[in-house]
C-alpha cells in the first residue's frame, strides 16, 4: 500500500483543486481519496509526504507518433539507420515519455504492436498504449508514401504496418480489417492534407469521398474500433464528421464551419487540437509548410475557443515525432495560450483524454477504484502550467500503482 499524503489534488474531472488531499493506493488501484488526516493506516503502508506538491492523474497524449524520429525523408521512411537501432530509439522514447508523467499515449501512426507487447510483458517501460499502426488514406492522401520525385517508398512491406492506401470503395473494408488483424486498437485515417504534406495537398484539400469514409467508420465500429481522423478543414473535414468519426485530429479550420461544431457536440465527437506541432512547422525550412502553419495558427486557436464554447470535449495531442519528442506537456501550455484555463487544459490531458481513448473506466481521473496512474508535481500547474515541462519538477510517477519515476528527494519544495 502507498499513501500520498498532504498534496493539492487536481483530480482530472474538471473540479477545482483540493488541498490537504491523501490518496491511498492498494496494489494497482486507488482505494481512497480523502482530506481526512487518517491515523488508521496499516503499518506496512508506505507513506509518501507530498505536502507543497500537486497530485494529478497520469497525463495522456491523444496524438503522438512515438516511432517517428524526424521529418526528412530518410528518417520518415526509416532508411537512415538499422531497424534495430530505430526500434531501440523508439523504446527510449517510450521510457522517457512515461518518466515525465505521461502514463497513456495514443499513437497516431508508425508504432507497431510489438512495442505494446513489449511493455505489457515488462521488457521495456512505457505508457499504456492505444495504437493505430498506420494512416488510412486514398491514393494521394497522407498515408500514400510517394517521394517528391515521384518514387514510392523503397522499403519492403512491413507486415506489422500493413498497407493503408485505399484504391477504391471496395478496398476500404479489407484495409481496415488488415490493420485490425495486425493489432490496431483504433483506426487512424486522413480526409485532408496537412501542413507538412506535399505541395498541392494542403490543409483544406480533401481526400476520400463520403461513401468511402462511411464504409471505413462502419467497418471500424463493427470491429469495436474507434476512428481518429486527421482533418484540418474544408470538404474533407465535413465528410469526416458526416461519416461519424470519433475524433477530429488537428481540426484547424473548424472555426470556418460553426455548424460542424454543433454536430460534434451532439454526437460526442472529440476535438484533438495539436498546437505543439505547428510551432515547429512555422519554423520549417520548406516554404509551403511554413506558410500553411502560419495561415492556420489563428484559425486553430479560434477553433479551440469555439469548440469549447459549443460543448465539444477537447483532448490534448502533440503530434510529436517529426519534430522529435520534446516534452508532451508543451501542448498543455499551448492550450492555455490559445484560450483554455489551466484547469480546463489539464482536463484535456487527463479526464477528457481518457474518454477520447475509451479508457475512462480505468484512468484519467483520481477517483476511488481507478488504476493508480498518478503524477506528483513539485509546483502549482494552475499558477504556471509550464512547470509540467520541467522534468525536475515531475517528482513522482506511478503507473498502475507502481513507481516508475521518483525524483522526490531532489524535487524543489
Ligand atoms: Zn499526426
Amino acid at each position: 500500500m502507498k499513501v500520498l499524503k498532504g498534496g493539492t489534488l487536481i483530480d482530472g474531472t474538471g473540479a477545482g483543486p483540493v488541498s490537504g488531499a491523501t490518496v491511498v493506493v492498494r496494489d494497482q488501484r486507488i482505494e481512497a481519496v480523502t482530506t481526512r488526516a487518517g491515523g488508521d493506516l496499516p503499518s506496512e503502508a508506505e507513506v509518501i509526504d507530498v505536502s507543497g506538491m500537486t497530485i494529478l492523474p497520469g497525463l495522456i497524449d491523444c496524438h503522438d507518433h512515438l516511432a517517428m524520429h524526424g521529418y526528412d525523408l530518410a528518417r520518415r521512411w526509416g532508411i537512415d539507420e538499422p531497424q534495430s537501432t530505430r526500434a531501440l530509439r523508439t523504446a527510449k522514447v517510450l521510457q522517457d515519455t512515461l518518466a515525465v508523467g505521461y502514463t497513456a499515449v495514443r499513437d497516431a501512426g508508425g508504432l507497431d504492436a510489438g512495442f505494446k507487447r513489449a511493455i505489457d510483458e515488462g521488457l521495456i517501460a512505457g505508457p499504456r498504449l492505444v495504437i493505430s499502426l498506420c494512416i488510412v488514406s486514398p491514393i494521394g492522401g497522407i498515408g500514400d508514401r510517394v517521394s517528391p520525385s515521384g518514387f514510392s517508398c523503397c522499403l519492403p512491406n512491413d507486415p506489422l504496418l500493413p498497407d493503408s492506401v485505399v484504391n477504391s470503395l471496395a478496398d476500404v473494408r479489407p484495409v481496415v480489417r488488415r490493420i485490425v488483424r495486425a493489432g490496431a486498437d483504433v483506426i487512424k485515417c486522413a480526409t485532408t492534407g496537412g501542413a507538412s504534406s506535399r505541395p498541392g495537398h494542403g490543409p483544406r484539400d480533401g481526400a476520400f469521398n463520403l461513401d468511402e469514409m462511411q464504409a471505413l467508420t462502419e467497418e471500424a465500429h463493427a470491429l469495436d474500433r474507434r476512428v481518429m481522423c486527421h482533418a484540418l478543414g474544408g470538404r474533407g473535414l465535413q465528410i469526416a464528421i458526416e461519416a461519424g468519426v470519433d475524433s477530429i485530429e488537428h481540426g484547424c479550420y473548424l472555426d470556418e464551419e460553426p455548424e460542424l461544431l454543433d454536430t460534434m457536440a451532439e454526437r460526442g465527437i472529440f476535438f484533438v487540437p495539436t498546437f505543439a506541432v505547428y510551432e515547429y512547422h512555422r519554423k520549417s525550412a520548406l516554404a509551403h509548410v511554413r506558410e500553411r502553419a502560419q495561415h492556420l495558427q489563428e484559425h486553430h486557436a479560434e477553433s479551440l475557443r469555439r469548440a469549447f464554447a459549443a460543448g465539444v470535449k477537447i483532448a490534448a495531442g502533440t503530434d510529436a515525432g517529426g519534430h522529435g519528442h520534446p516534452s508532451n506537456a508543451m501542448e498543455i501550455e499551448c492550450l492555455v495560450k490559445a484560450g483554455l484555463t489551466p484547469l480546463q487544459a489539464l482536463r484535456a490531458a487527463t479526464g477528457w483524454a481518457a474518454e477520447c481513448l475509451g479508457l475512462e473506466r480505468d484512468v484519467g481521473t483520481v477517483e476511488k477504484g481507478k488504476l493508480a496512474d498518478l503524477v506528483v508535481v513539485a509546483g502549482d500547474p494552475l499558477n504556471d502550467v509550464a512547470v509540467l515541462q520541467d522534468h525536475a519538477h515531475i517528482a513522482l510517477v506511478l503507473k498502475g500503482g507502481e513507481t516508475v519515476a521518483n525524483r522526490l528527494a531532489m524535487a524543489p519544495r
